[in-house]
C-alpha cells in the first residue's frame, strides 16, 4: 500500500492480504530490517485496528502486512476503553489513518465470559468484562442459554465501534468530512476468514 489512500484502497488491501493468508499465498511483505530503517524517522500505517490481544489473533499475520503498515490496539475482548479509545485517536489524528477496523474473533474467552457472568474473576476483570456485557444487552443479545456465541462476537464488534465514535467528536467529525471509515469485522479461527460487518457511523 502506498501512502495516501482511500478508505475503500485501505479495506481492499486488508481483505486481499486475508485472502493470501487464508490460501497459504503469504508475500509477508515489509517485514525485513531495511524496511524498518526505512521507517525509523517516521509512520504512516494505513489503518488502526482496535483488536483482542487473543495469541491467536496476530493481526500482521492475518492481513499479510508487515512493518508500519498497521497502528494495533489490542485487549482482552477488544473494547472500547479510555485507552484504546486515545489510541484510535492518535492514529486518526497525527497519522491520519482513513480506517480504523474493530475486530473480534471467534473463541474469545472475554466475550465468552461477559456471556456467562458466573465465572469467578477480579474486580478488575469483572468490571472490563461488564462493560462488554453491558453493552450486548444494550444491543438485544438474548442471555438466555444456550447464548449464540456466534452472534456476540459480531454484535460485539458492532457495539464497540459505534462506542469509540460516539465517545469521539473527533471521528465523528472525519466521518463527516468522508475522510474515514470505521469498520466492524469478526475474525473466524476456524475458516481463518476475516468477515467484515459494514462501517458502522455511530449512535
Ligand atoms: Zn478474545
Amino acid at each position: 500500500m502506498t501512502s495516501p489512500a482511500t478508505p475503500a484502497e485501505v479495506i481492499q488491501a486488508l481483505q486481499q492480504g486475508n485472502e493470501r493468508f487464508r490460501e497459504a499465498r503469504s508475500i509477508h511483505p515489509h517485514a525485513s530490517q531495511a524496511r524498518l530503517h526505512e521507517l525509523e524517522t517516521g509512520q504512516t500505517p494505513q489503518a488502526a485496528v482496535l483488536t483482542c490481544s487473543d495469541s491467536r489473533v496476530a493481526v500482521e499475520l492475518l492481513f499479510d502486512s508487515g512493518f508500519g503498515d498497521l497502528f494495533v490496539i489490542r485487549n482482552a475482548g477488544n473494547a472500547s476503553t479510555p485507552g484504546s479509545l486515545a489510541s484510535v485517536e492518535y492514529a486518526v489524528e497525527a497519522l491520519n489513518v482513513p480506517v480504523v477496523l474493530v475486530m473480534s474473533h471467534s473463541g474469545c474467552g472475554a466475550v465468552g465470559a461477559a456471556c456467562s457472568p458466573e465465572h469467578l474473576l477480579t474486580p478488575t476483570l469483572m468490571d472490563h468484562v461488564g462493560h462488554i456485557r453491558n453493552g450486548l444487552k444494550a444491543g438485544g443479545l438474548a442471555f438466555i442459554p444456550p447464548v449464540d456465541l456466534s452472534a456476540a462476537y459480531n454484535l460485539h464488534s458492532k457495539i464497540t465501534a459505534r462506542e469509540l465514535i460516539n465517545t469521539s467528536a473527533l471521528l465523528r467529525e472525519r466521518i463527516q468530512s468522508g475522510q474515514l471509515e470505521v469498520h466492524a469485522a469478526c475474525f473466524e479461527l476456524h475458516t481463518l476468514a476475516v468477515t467484515w460487518l459494514g462501517v458502522e457511523t455511530g449512535a
